[in-house]
Order: structure tokens, then C-alpha cells, then sequence
């Protein structure tokens, strides 16, 4: 499938249209931003590690039966999908506390929720992406209320299939975010599912294994994501 001409560049990917209308093609970058693109810089082969990691997880959750936007895993860099309507939601799940979570209702780091919290925030960078319920995403017209209560249980049971998957892994799913866009009257998950979008702790050191590393200047960060990439699709 080849590319034509390029849709979008965001701050991880670019997305190019391909010969059929139908698909398009993730090709994924090493630059990373953080705190609405604030601090900026590079993860030396995140694009490919990301991708990796993204293609495996859509491919579990379709075997649970959780449509995707994954039509396969063309190179390194680069996932062939299906193109879609995005909804300009971004959907977050989480089980423990940590991030905004901490800061803006005072939970302790590392708190374990009794039940997972899922929010949701408009997808509008100049914005800084706004934390809204349900009643804002309808008056702002991003998304129907039955639109919100798929994105909430597909959300959910995304989490359940991940929260098992990584435990396997010796890994705590902390939180993480979904996009979801419409394809032919069906309601897709879309973008990625990796480091970058997600909180990893170690399950037996609590080791951040994500993109705080980035954020806060931890140090390891290419290995804390290699590390993930290795359990995730148990290479020796
Ligand atoms: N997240 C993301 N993109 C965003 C905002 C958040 O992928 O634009 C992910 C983030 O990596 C974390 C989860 O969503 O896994 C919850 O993020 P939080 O609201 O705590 O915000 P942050 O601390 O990242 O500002």
C-alpha cells in the first residue's frame, strides 16, 4: 500500500492518505513533547518501539473482540489503518493514582482506585485539552451522548484486557489514554497504545517505565521503553 499524500503531523506521528480512500498509514516519530508541548525533544527509535508495542496491543484486543483501527503492521515505523472520524475526545482510564489526578483532587501517588476512574478531555491543543463531562462534549458538539457511553464501556474494557496483559508482564497499569473515531456507522479505537500514552510501574519497584521518565527528566528513558517493548512482545 503507498503512500500519497500526507494527511497530518501531530507531535508523535504523521499520517498519510494511501491509494484506497479507505486506509491510511501511522508512521511513527522519535519526537516527543510533554506538558502541551512545553518541553520538547527525542527518544532515540521510540517510532519503532511504539509501533511495536502499539500493533501487538490492537492485535490482543481484537482477539478479545475490541474493534481497532489496525490493519497491519507494514515496517518498523509504519501501521497501515483504517481511516478514521476522530472523535475529539481523549478518553483516560485509571487504576492508580498519579499525574493530574494527583494534583488536582490531592490523591497520594501510587493511591490503588477502588474502582477505575475514566474521564474525559477535549482533544484541542490550544486549548490544553480541557478535563469536561458529558454535558460539555454535547453542547460543544464533539460527541453524542451514546457516542460518550460506548467511548466509557469500550474504555473499560479495554482496561480490563490491558490490566491482565500487563500484570502477566510484571507491569502496573497505572492510567492511560484511548482515542476512538466513527468508520461506517461503527465506533473504532484509533491512534496508539504505548509508553508515550500510558503509566507503567514496575510491579515488584515501582520503576516508572513510561513517559514520566521524559517528563521529568529521570534518566533511562530509552531503556525504560525498550524494557516495556521486551515484556510486551516477550522478545529474549
Ligand atoms: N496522556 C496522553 N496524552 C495527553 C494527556 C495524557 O497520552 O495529552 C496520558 C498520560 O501519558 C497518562 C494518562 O494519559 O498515561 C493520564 O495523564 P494525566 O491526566 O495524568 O496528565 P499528565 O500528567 O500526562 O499531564
Amino acid at each position: 500500500m503507498k503512500k500519497t499524500t500526507q494527511l497530518y503531523e501531530g507531535k508523535a506521528k504523521k499520517v498519510f492518505l494511501t491509494e484506497s480512500g479507505d486506509l491510511v498509514i501511522q508512521e511513527f516519530k522519535d519526537d516527543a513533547t510533554a506538558f502541551n508541548n512545553k518541553k520538547k525533544g527525542s527518544i532515540a527509535d521510540k517510532g519503532i518501539v511504539n509501533n511495536a508495542i502499539s500493533c501487538k496491543l490492537f492485535t490482543l484486543l481484537e482477539e478479545h473482540g475490541i474493534r481497532t483501527h489496525l490493519v497491519e503492521k507494514l515496517s518498523e515505523r509504519e501501521m497501515l489503518c483504517r481511516f478514521l472520524d476522530i472523535i475529539k475526545v481523549e478518553v483516560v482510564v485509571r487504576n492508580i493514582a498519579a499525574g493530574s489526578l494527583v494534583k488536582r483532587y490531592g490523591f497520594a501517588e501510587g493511591t490503588v482506585l477502588q474502582q477505575p476512574i475514566v474521564e474525559f478531555y477535549l482533544k484541542d491543543d490550544d486549548l490544553d485539552d480541557p478535563l469536561m463531562n458529558e454535558s460539555h462534549a454535547v453542547a460543544l458538539g464533539v460527541a453524542t451522548l451514546d457516542e460518550l457511553a460506548v467511548l466509557k464501556s469500550r474504555a473499560e474494557a479495554i482496561n480490563a484486557v490491558l490490566k491482565t496483559f500487563f500484570a502477566e508482564k510484571k507491569l502496573k497499569l497505572v492510567d492511560f489514554k484511548l482515542e476512538f473515531g466513527r468508520h461506517h456507522n461503527e465506533i473504532l479505537l484509533g491512534d496508539e497504545i504505548s509508553p508515550d500514552t500510558c503509566r507503567f510501574w514496575d510491579l515488584d519497584t515501582n520503576e516508572k517505565m513510561d513517559k514520566d521518565r521524559f517528563r521529568f527528566d529521570l534518566g533511562g528513558v530509552e531503556d525504560a521503553y525498550s524494557e516495556v517493548q521486551r515484556r510486551v512482545l516477550e522478545i529474549d
